[in-house]
């Protein structure tokens, strides 16, 4: 019999020093003199109190104070957080809840800079965008108006990203861009080298997007076709080969481009009738219909968990954790204000909501298991598998008493399963919300055990992860000295002092392999209904062929894209996924 979970509500809620100043700086309410006019709480609250709003509209004689109530212990007890838009923007002026975006750009200067603009709207609400360039003409190719030539998808992407960083200044946060270009636009050699230049594009994550028949020309050493995306004819015969070296290569080099798959996107798409899915959102793990938008939200798994000493998942409160999600993040589309009526309008039709976790690296160590050890994948199929066949209950709940998404009718659902939404799970990287909560980040393994903050006066201090400071206190080997050591740069492997277990527990990114950062990846991929945002790191001195595998072996394992970061390349990202802060 499942136990009934109790909503109990912390009097504070539990943040770290860190976590608070992230807040200050961007989250709370602020009064002219820039001094924030809220608590934590009072933020909390405030967020809770605006989603909670939207189930009047379904239910007039509900009791709405219950059920802010209900969301209001989640977000209190640090068990799921939602993206920070709707943390900052819930119940104030802006009202912008949303932190994934796609927007088209056809072929036309008209629609090229109708979309600068909607990205800087987005921008200031603290939403990403992801674009496809690919239907844009080549370089170089006829302008009919004006008898010139045109400048070519990578000279535009400029415009969008200086449009980025004079919104940035003013904005709730750092706007960051995904650009897509098809593997078979003439353009694409252009791309895949356009963040070489150091200080270029720094706003813009960059992806090719990959069909299957060209994965399948590079195995066989085949040829593709490059195809004017204007006109439709076939300007160029290519190597597959050379462009997929020219891809890995500077991946080597610099962590872009990445890829995405685009065809098994597509093959996911939930939605065909209406539309292709072009491109992802700037870390890529929602892919997204043109003028559709997306709220996230992410469980910390940390918190999911029983019993002393070594524990076990606590399924009873993660099945409840997801219904409680999936319904918040339902209600978040309806008191969302949408920047653009398009938006409001597509992203009302497939209602998708993007349900993931974090923490996934704490609640690891304190099931005793190591990252990359075999039991850590089938954890993850199991924690995985369990939340997006909840969330799918949850959304199917909510189809019969709210209806289905409007869009439903042709949807890959129609006459199977009636859904509240049209995508339930996504894995975003939880960069804020992992520093709000004080878990570690995402699906990612801790990416250090130790390391030194500077604080504001100059002084520096060393952090030490608090599941190692515990263990190490406990397994009697901890030492300042050893902390100052690990902060600096030395191996959990160079103290004789720590035990064998616990240097296989608190194994960090750099020690895991690049295969074994693939496998977890797909791991969550397989139970996720959209994509998964995962780091692959590499050390210093990996080889470009080390690179050129596991990309393939990203296509092979089933993932729907990748980017990799080569310890000390030259990345320039718009954010940094699963590094330290
Ligand atoms: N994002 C953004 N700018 C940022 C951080 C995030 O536009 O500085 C968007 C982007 O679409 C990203 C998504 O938010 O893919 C989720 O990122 P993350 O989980 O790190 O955001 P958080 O909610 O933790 O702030």
């Amino acid at each position: 019999p499942k136990t009934e979970i109790r909503n109990i509500i912390p009097e504070r809620v539990e943040l770290s020093a860190n976590a608070l100043a992230v807040l200050e700086k961007r989250y709370l309410k602020k009064d002219k003199a820039g001094n924030p006019v809220e608590k934590a709480e009072d933020m909390l609250r405030r967020v809770a109190r605006t989603v909670a709003a939207a189930e009047l509209s379904y239910d007039p004689k509900i009791n709405i104070r219950a059920v802010e109530d209900e969301f209001y212990g989640l977000l209190a007890r640090l068990e799921f957080l939602p993206n920070s838009p709707t943390l900052m923007n819930a119940g104030r002026e802006l009202g912008q809840l949303s932190a994934c975006f796609v927007l088209p750009i056809d072929d036309a200067i008209e629609s090229i800079f109708d979309a600068v603009k909607h990205t800087a709207m987005i921008h200031k609400s603290g939403g990403g965008t992801g674009f496809s360039f690919s239907r844009l003409r080549p370089e170089k190719d006829r302008v009919g108006s004006t008898g010139g030539v045109a400048s070519g998808p990578v000279s535009f992407m400029r415009a969008f990203d200086v449009a980025t960083d004079v919104i940035k200044q003013g904005g709730t946060r750092r706007g960051a861009n995904m650009a897509i270009l098809s593997v078979d636009h003439p353009d694409i050699e252009r791309f895949i080298k356009a963040k070489q230049t150091a200080g270029v594009l720094t706003n813009f994550n960059l992806s090719v997007a990959v069909t299957d028949a060209f994965m399948e020309a590079v195995r066989a050493n085949g040829e593709y076709d490059l195809i004017n995306p204007h006109n439709g004819e076939i300007v160029e015969k290519k190597k597959a080969r050379d462009i997929f070296d020219q891809i890995v290569n500077l991946a080597w080099k610099t962590g872009d481009p990445g890829v995405v798959f685009i065809d098994r996107i597509n093959a996911g798409n939930p939605t065909p009738h209406l539309g292709k899915i072009e491109s992802t959102n700037p870390c890529g793990e929602q892919p997204l219909l043109p003028y559709e938008s997306c709220n996230l939200g992410s469980i910390n798994l940390s918190k999911m968990t029983k019993g002393n000493g070594r524990k076990s998942i606590d399924y009873d409160r993660l099945g409840y954790t997801v219904r409680t999600a999936v319904r918040f993040l339902d209600d978040v589309i309806d008191v969302n204000k949408f920047p653009l009526p398009q938006i409001a309008e597509r992203t009302r039709q497939t209602r998708k909501i993007g349900l993931g976790v974090m923490g996934f690296a704490d609640l690891l160590i304190d099931l005793g298991i190591a990252y990359d050890s075999p039991e850590a994948l089938e954890a993850a199929e199991e924690v995985m598998g369990f939340i997006q066949a909840e969330s799918h209950k949850a959304s199917e709940e909510l189809a019969a008493s709210r209806g289905t998404f409007p869009a439903y009718e042709k949807s890959v659902y129609d006459g199977r399963v009636k859904m509240r939404n049209a995508s339930c799970t996504t894995i975003a990287p939880t960069g804020t919300l992992s520093i709000i909560a004080g878990c570690s980040s995402g699906i990612e393994p801790h990416f250090a055990l130790c390391f030194t903050r500077n604080i504001m006066d100059g002084t520096k201090m060393v952090e030490v992860n608090p599941y190692f400071q515990r263990a190490s206190v406990e397994g009697g080997f901890f030492s300042k000295e050893m902390m100052e050591k690990l902060a600096a740069g030395a191996h959990l492997e160079d103290f004789k002092e720590v035990p064998e277990a616990a240097k296989k527990l608190f194994v960090t990114a750099h020690n895991i392999t690049p295969e074994g950062h693939v496998k977890m990846q797909a791991v969550f991929q397989k139970y996720t209904d959209n994509a998964v945002s995962k780091t692959v790191n590499f050390p210093a001195d990996a080889t470009v062929a080390d690179v050129d595998k596991v990309y393939l072996m990203a296509f092979d394992e089933g993932l729907k894209g990748i980017t990799i970061y080569r310890d000390g390349c030259k990345a320039d990202q718009p954010m940094s996924t699963g590094k330290a802060e």
